[in-house]
């Protein structure tokens, strides 16, 4: 594969731009090589500037849920965009927008559109904090919630901690009142409400844990995690940024049938575009600016190409059947990966719900991994990597590290998963 134009801009890209990326995962940092560059991209496909084609498990990193440059949300961001790109004032595709995810998404009654998931987060840890009057807060360990400060927390194993910084440049005093707790360990939350239980604002989580790979909430804990919460007169916030409109079309709250008091979302609800959004029950969203007095603004907030983007994505997404066809894919997919790796003796966790999914490599055949310190215990990099490799030089494009989740769409179909089958059959011989 001839990659000589990705390294010449890849090469000058690092003396523009901070390791040649906007954002860190693109470096390929972990697993090693050359990023690619990318020209362009159509339906289950990307092709980087030397030409060469792949089959695409990144999908921008999840928003993509109907493919590459799907005809009716390019047609629909054009139209909106020979009009103007954006007005600071209000308009009414706002409103169709807010009025379609809160006919999908069970919890939600009321929304504020953002820019980015780390807005999204960040916005919804303030209004927690703002609803109850109280300033603690808990994350989970290998859970992440974008880069705002007070989440940028180092995701401790085992026992819970109180928060350390995770980046230089993280004043500790930001983060001194972040709390960690182990995921999908109940007894560890308890332990924290019981030592703070008038400080703790709510519990923050990412309902399937896919930014330490892909480690699915085990049986109960996630209504735990609610029921605690209310116990202690705290708020549950479900991070459905990555898991909105995937998980289920009314995300994993509606896959777990979950009743969180905040949902944040971002990634599909803009379609391609910068969208994220915080959401919830009316009573808690009174609180939001000007409404409220929790200020929260935004110059681009609630743009309209990127309202257009996201109205036609989860409008395409919500005809019938086409949800249930992309999980169908993911599912033969995963299935299919199972029966290699197997075939081999090759041991891997393998997780799938919705169009998502994820694949550890495995250390140890009878690893099972359900948090953040089995997943480093546990998980395989250096054999991802090469897998990894071995999949990117056939033409498929997985995630460029072990501990993200990969992503289909609709136009994922019968040839991209043969394609993808037979690849991995053949690059799996070639890992070590
Ligand atoms: N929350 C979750 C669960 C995410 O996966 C991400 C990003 O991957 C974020 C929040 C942050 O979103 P953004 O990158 O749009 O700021």
């Amino acid at each position: 594969m001839i990659t000589t134009q990705s390294e010449a801009l890849y090469e000058k890209a690092q003396q523009l731009i901070p390791g040649g990326v906007n954002s860190p995962v693109r470096a390929f940092g972990s697993v090693g090589g050359t990023p690619r560059f990318i020209d362009r991209g159509q339906g289950a496909y990307l092709w980087d500037v030397d030409g060469n084609r792949y089959v695409d498990y990144v999908l921008s990193w999840g928003p993509l849920v109907l493919g590459h440059a799907p005809k009716a949300v390019i047609n629909a961001i054009t139209e909106t965009a020979v009009k103007g790109t954006s007005y600071g004032a209000p308009t009414a595709i706002e409103n169709d927008l807010a009025d379609l995810v809160i006919d999908t998404v069970p919890s939600i009654e009321m929304i504020r559109f953002v820019n980015s998931g780390t807005e999204a987060c960040m916005s919804a840890l303030r209004l927690a904090r703002a609803y109850t009057g109280r300033e603690k807060i808990i994350k989970f360990a290998g859970n992440y919630h974008g880069h705002a400060d007070m989440l940028l927390v180092q995701a401790g194993s085992g026992v819970a901690t109180l928060g350390l910084p995770d980046s230089p440049g993280v004043p500790s005093g930001t983060t001194e009142n972040t709390l960690t707790a182990p995921y999908n360990d109940l007894a560890a939350v308890r332990d924290l409400f019981e030592r703070y239980p008038d400080a703790i604002a709510g519990a923050i989580v990412e309902p399937i844990a896919a930014n330490m790979g892909f480690v699915m909430p085990e049986e109960g804990y996630l209504q735990g995690l609610i029921d605690l919460c209310h116990e202690y007169d705290a708020l549950l916030i479900l991070d459905e940024v990555m898991t909105g409109f995937r998980v289920g079309l009314g995300g994993a709250q509606e896959a777990y049938n979950l009743d969180p008091d905040i949902t944040c979302l971002g990634k599909v609800i803009g379609g391609g575009l910068p969208v994220g959004a915080y959401a919830g029950k009316r009573d808690i969203m009174a609180h939001v600016a000007p409404a409220g007095t929790m200020y929260q603004a935004g110059t681009l907030s609630g743009n309209p190409l990127a309202m257009a983007a996201g109205l036609a994505t989860i409008t395409a997404l919500r005809r019938p059947g086409v949800f249930d066809s992309i999980a169908e894919q993911a599912q033969k997919l995963t299935e299919g990966l199972g029966e290699i790796m197997q075939a081999q003796g090759v041991p891997v966790q393998i997780g799938q719900a919705g169009s998502m999914f994820g694949m550890y490599f495995l250390k140890e055949a009878e690893a099972h991994i359900r948090d953040y310190a089995t997943a480093k215990q546990y998980a395989d990099t250096a054999r991802y990597g090469q897998f990894f490799h071995a999949m990117l030089a056939q033409g498929v494009y997985l995630a460029p590290s072990q501990f993200e989740a990969g992503f289909l769409s609709a136009a994922h179909d019968i040839e991209t998963l043969e394609a993808t089958l037979n690849a991995a059959e053949s690059a799996i011989k070639q890992v070590t």
